[in-house]
């Protein structure tokens, strides 16, 4: 079962990922994961996408979409997969029907997040991320705190924000993208009859976690 998480930054794309993944066992694969740790690891690619992450704008197709293509490939992405981040326009939507069309598999839900845009700004400002790279588990300094702050739940490794987060040009340039970019997507999936759209906001009382096991119940 492929699994596609939608959403602008900051709605908890990640977020709701991470406790499908746990719940039905399909691997979360997050473009962003993947060049972050790139990133820290100093490889070839990681050198590449950081000169495009880093301005908050998209790495190119050449570098991302056979990225995606091998993850897919490796064994614990055979039964199901969650995309996190990917597609994120439509050359890349089409690209990926026909990367699953080899295998026989198709997209077959859509998770469509919707946050309003005065809540988004202020959770990309207080989003928090493991620096653990084997854990990278997100808080929320106001929403979804951690215990002690500064410091991960589960792993006790040191929270940092983001790099990109932390420059509003970086934020503004991300969240314009997702308008032009992304958010056609929305209706490219609709017309194909799976998509699922949930709103996430504080003000309905209705965070990822709600969302979240809302759609493990449905899919198991
Ligand atoms: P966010 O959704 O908050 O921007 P991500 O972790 O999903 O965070 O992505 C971080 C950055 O990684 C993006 O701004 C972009 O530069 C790059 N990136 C992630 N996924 C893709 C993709 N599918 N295509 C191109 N660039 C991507
Ligand atoms: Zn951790």
């Amino acid at each position: 079962m492929i699994i596609i998480m939608l959403g602008a930054q900051g709605t908890g794309k990640g977020t709701v990922a991470g406790i499908i993944s746990k719940q039905t066992g399909f691997p979360q694969i997050s473009t962003g994961d993947i060049f972050r740790e790139n990133i820290s690891k100093k490889t070839e690619l990681g050198i590449e996408a950081d000169k495009y992450m880093s301005k908050g704008n998209l790495v190119p197709d050449e570098i991302t979409v056979p990225m995606v293509e091998n993850r897919l490939k490796e064994d614990d992405a055979q039964v199901g997969a969650i995309l996190d981040g990917f597609p994120r326009t439509i050359e890349q939507a089409q690209k990926l029907d026909e990367m699953l069309a080899k295998s026989g598999k198709k997209v077959d839900l859509v998770v469509n997040l919707i946050t309003p845009k005065d809540e988004i700004i202020d959770r990309m400002l207080t989003r928090r991320v493991c620096t653990n790279q084997d854990c990278k588990t997100t808080y929320n300094t106001k929403l979804n705190p951690p215990k002690v702050e500064g410091i991960c739940d589960k792993c006790g490794a040191p929270l940092k924000q983001r790099e990109d987060d932390s420059d509003p040009d970086a934020i503004r340039r991300r969240l314009e993208i997702y308008e032009e970019k992304t958010s056609p997507l929305v209706d490219y999936y609709k017309e194909k009859g799976v998509l699922r759209t949930e709103q996430v906001s504080i003000s309905i009382n209705r965070l990822g976690n709600d969302v979240a096991m809302d759609i493990v119940k449905d899919i198991k």
